[in-house]
């Protein structure tokens, strides 16, 4: 006999506890299943932790550079790895437990424990039990990928997930992947007070973001002592005496690197490959991503994938974003898309990378006329208050309709700035209604209206 549900729920990241939620609300009879961690990966081994632990090393940069500001610190400063990992389990701690008991205590909402699998359309096994809805909706998530790199198998490696039980500073951290994943832990273990060595399959650092932004952020990185690697076009990997030894290149000689423990950062892949998916009649794409629609349906009627899984997004604010959309088209009779929304997101090194919209390249290849606004961040008053100038600002308009096409703010609080980028753009109201409006001093954000009326032809 199978336990029968109105709608059930497979994961609890980000879209997964906030739709059971609604859904138990407005009546309906819900399972919410879980293997895991609940909160999933932005609350365990993702945005939370490493946020925290990004405070922490910025507390470090500060303590180091303290001098700078008049500040005399007597004495050696020095990272407490133990407690910076207590901090860390505390916060997050609070937070997957604040996930777990709202589920647990949302009438109409039964919690199921275990591994799900589909048996068919309709009905979901989780260890001997059996549900099953006419409404099923996957929020399963992602995990860190393992690439095929010849000698791994012979080298012990971390990913995000292990680096949430490092409470000790590795003497060397060697990162395989400059992208937003890697380039966080390298920045904080190099603040802790590691030797960092980054290495980085393409020829630039954060390859989907623009080639001005790729090097400032490594002039960031090598500024803080960070060992950068580019073109490495084929890594292997292995082991001298207690040292872990990664060769980078075949097509131009040999060169080499060396660490003391390695970190792969090289991607993410769906948690979709042991979910039964073929007996529901689910259709993936080739990198095992769920097809959706606009509105997030899958092909098979009655199954939804919301989240990472359903590579429409890989971030927090996305699927989040799609909880807000399915819930939207089913409970409010307000029509939302995915097409809707205007993509955004933010690399949390010091200082943060704020973006929205598209790429210079983007717009290049999309046949615009476009206008472009620049400034660095040794001209904006704020970041020069605060000793902090690396980076700059900008901004991509369409020259005939006036829209905001894109922007990157790569400076002090640039992943909080980037949303007047953001809202405007969602607002689809012409950059003039940005530019004159009136912006508090003194804040990165002042300059958005100044860099506005300074375009060039991009
Ligand atoms: C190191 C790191 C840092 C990040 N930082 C940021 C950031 O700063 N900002 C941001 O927006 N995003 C960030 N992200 C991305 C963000 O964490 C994810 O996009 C976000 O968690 C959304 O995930 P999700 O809702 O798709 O599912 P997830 O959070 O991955 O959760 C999926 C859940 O489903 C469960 N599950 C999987 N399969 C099954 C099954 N068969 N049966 C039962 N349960 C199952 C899992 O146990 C998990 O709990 C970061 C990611 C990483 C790895």
């Amino acid at each position: 006999m199978a336990d029968s549900y109105d709608a059930i729920v497979i994961g609890t990241g980000q879209a997964g506890p906030p739709l059971a939620v609604r859904l138990a609300g407005a009546g309906m009879k819900v399972a919410v299943i879980e293997r895991g961690l609940f909160g999933g990966t932005c609350v365990n081994t993702g945005c939370i932790p490493t946020k925290t632990m990004v405070a922490s090393a910025y507390a470090a940069r500060i303590a180091q550079r303290a001098a700078d500001f008049g500040v005399r610190i007597d004495g050696h400063v020095n990272v407490d790895m133990k407690r910076v990992k207590a901090r860390k389990d505390e916060i997050s701690g609070k937070s997957r437990s604040g996930v777990e008991s709202w589920l647990e205590n949302t009438p109409n909402c039964t919690v199921v424990r275990g591994h799900a699998r589909f048996e068919s359309a309709r009905e979901v096994g989780v260890g001997g039990t059996r549900l099953i809805a006419e409404k099923i909706f996957i929020n399963v998530g992602g995990r860190a990928r393992v690439p095929e790199m010849p000698g791994l198998d012979q080298v012990s490696h971390l990913n995000n997930s292990s680096m949430m039980h490092v409470d000790f500073l590795p003497r060397h951290l060697l990162v395989v992947g400059g992208s937003y994943i890697g380039l966080e832990f390298a920045q904080m273990f190099r603040r802790f007070g590691s030797e960092v060595t980054v290495v980085e399959m393409s020829s630039r650092l954060v390859s989907r973001e623009d080639e001005d932004v790729s090097a400032a952020v490594k002039e960031i990185f090598e500024n803080e002592g960070v060992d950068v690697h580019l073109d490495s076009k084929c890594i292997t990997v292995g082991k001298n005496g207690g040292e872990i030894m990664a060769t980078l290149d075949c097509e131009n000689g040999p060169r080499e690197v060396s660490g003391s423990h390695l970190l792969l950062a090289v991607g993410r892949r769906p948690n979709t490959d042991d979910l039964g998916l073929d007996k529901a009649g689910v259709t993936q794409d080739t990198h095992e991503f769920i097809v959706v629609d606009d509105e997030l349906r899958t092909n098979v009627p009655g199954i939804w994938a919301l989240g990472d899984c359903n590579g429409r997004g890989a971030f927090t604010h996305t699927s989040y974003n799609d909880y807000e959309i399915v819930a939207a088209n089913l409970l409010d009779h307000d029509h939302r898309r995915v097409s809707d929304r205007v993509p955004a997101h933010a690399l949390y090194i010091d200082p943060p990378l704020g973006r929205a919209g598209m790429t210079d390249a983007e717009v290049r290849t999309s046949g615009r006329r476009a206008m472009v606004g620049k400034r660095p961040m040794t001209r904006v008053s704020r970041a020069v208050e605060k000793g902090e100038t690396q980076g700059f600002m900008k901004v991509v308009v369409d020259a005939d309709s006036k829209m905001i096409l894109g922007a990157a703010i790569l400076g002090p609080g640039g992943d909080e700035a980037i949303h007047c980028i953001v809202d405007v753009m969602s607002a689809k109201a012409p950059y003039p209604v940005l530019q004159r409006t009136m912006h508090i001093h003194p804040t990165v954000a002042e300059l958005i209206p100044t860099v506005l009326g300074e375009l060039k032809e991009l």
